[in-house]
Parts: C-alpha cells; structure tokens; sequence
C-alpha cells in the first residue's frame, strides 16, 4: 500500500500536514486558508473528496487558522478533544456540531485507513496534543508544538518510523533578537516550544533503523533558519558518534510552501 506525507505549511505562520494512501487522506491541522489548502492538495493531485477528516492538535491561530471555511465549504469532521473543542468553539463560534468530533485522550480511534492516538504535550495552550498514527506497518508521530519532551509524549515519539518533531528557535537567535522578554521567557518555558538543541539531543537520543525519516518543524520566522536546524543536528549527532546509515531521510519543512511529497511505503 502506497503511504505519503506532504508538509502544505509549517510553522508560526501556519500549519497543515496531509497523510494518505492511495485511497483516503487526513489533515493534520488547519493553521492556513481553506483556499490555501484546496489548492496546496490540488497541486499535488490530492482531491478533496478523498481527505476523510482533519485532526487539531490545539487552538492557537497558526493551527486553527483555515478551520472554520474547511469544515463548512467541505462538511469535513475535525477530530480533537473535549477541552481543546471547548477552547475552540470560544475563537470560531461558526463551527458546525455536525462537524465536530470529540476524541479521547490516549485511545486509538479509527478513521478512513488509519488507527489513530492523540497524546498530551507541553505546550501553552488550555491543552495540546500529538498524534501517533499507525498506517499499514508504518508508524508516524507528529509533535509540533510542545516545550519539553515529557514522559507521556517520549514513548509515542520513540515508537514512531516517520517523526514530524519541532525545531522551532535557535537559542542564540531567540535571547539576542527583539523579541520582549515576557516571549523570550514563553517561548524557552518548558510549556514554550523546542529549540534546536532540544530537539538535537533528543534525536541523538532515540535515532535508530527503524527511524526512517525525520521531518524537523515548525520552525520561527525570526529566530531560526533552515541551516541552523540542520547544522546543530549535524554538529549534535557528530559530537555524540552517531553515524547516519544511509537510509534515513532528514528534513526541514518548509514554512510557506508545501515540500515535496514524502513516499513512506509503495
Ligand atoms: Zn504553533
Ligand atoms: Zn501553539
């Protein structure tokens, strides 16, 4: 069975992930326009008509974006938890009940060809959410917004193939820019996001052959940069003695325009 993952956006302007086989597809966020993704899908051959729900991982802006327009213009169910709903439906008041779906923390759900878990993060919001998605015999776990690897989400993140995990500030960049301190404070708290190094060590930590492809995330606008993520991985893996062995795909997503699609199985 074919497995694919396209990254439409990523970062603090807005996100949407699309994972499908041949025969249905999710999204993963809405942080973007409806019209953004309509198009973003239709540019990789994507219908519509074969994306069978959208998972929300929490309410900030940059995840919810697109949400209401996207559940309205195509009567698609939107997949989160009670609490994270209730923080929802208080910015998008619009929001169909016929849409809404509660899932429960830590339980696998079933939608179009995918067991499905959402996991509790760290992250300043009333509550956030990963998700570990088992696909066929491929595993994928995506962690975008979180400010601490804590002990609920490590396992999920361990057992994952495919790992869609924050990489979101260089530590330098973030304490010397113009960002007021009250953000700096925000963004490093353990309830903020993972900087590069962060997300370095924790790699460096779990990276095994059964990790094929790393996809590093929701990177800041102001306070990183593709080259950094990759040279503090780099940097990372070489003072721990970790050789790659080939196999493994490592990369950045972008932040406005869709990567390549990612080929997890044929
Ligand atoms: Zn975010
Ligand atoms: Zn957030």
């Amino acid at each position: 069975m074919k497995l694919d993952f396209c990254s439409l956006s990523s970062g603090s302007s807005g996100n949407c992930y699309y994972l499908g086989n041949e025969f249905h597809g999710i999204l993963i966020d809405a942080g973007i326009s409806a019209r953004s993704i309509h198009k973003f899908l239709k540019n990789i051959n994507i219908p519509m008509q074969s994306i069978m729900g959208v998972l929300i991982t929490h309410n900030h802006i940059d995840h919810i974006r697109g949400l209401e327009q996207l559940v309205k213009k195509y009567n698609l169910p939107a997949f989160t938890t009670h609490k994270i709903w209730k923080s929802i439906l208080n910015q998008q008041k619009k929001i169909s009940s016929d849409c809404i779906r509660e899932i429960p923390l830590k339980k696998k759900i079933h939608l179009a060809d995918f067991d499905i878990e959402a996991f509790p993060v760290c992250h300043d919001a009333p509550e956030t959410v990963g998700f570990h998605i088992c696909a066929g015999i491929k595993k994928i776990t995506i962690v975008t917004d979180l400010g601490h690897i804590c002990q609920t989400a490590a396992p999920y993140i361990r057992a994952a193939n495919m790992l869609v995990i924050e990489s979101n500030y260089d530590e330098q960049m973030l304490v010397n820019g113009k960002y007021p301190h009250y953000l700096k404070e925000r963004i490093l708290s353990d309830h903020g996001h993972l900087g590069n190094h962060q997300t370095a060590a924790f790699l460096a930590d779990i990276i095994s052959d059964d990790l094929s492809n790393i996809c590093l995330a929701h990177l800041s606008k102001n306070n990183n940069t593709p080259e950094m993520v990759l040279q503090t991985l780099q940097q990372t893996f070489s003072e721990r003695g970790i050789i790659l062995n080939g196999q493994q795909r490592i990369s950045v997503l972008n932040r406005d325009i869709p990567t390549n699609m990612i080929r997890l199985t044929e």
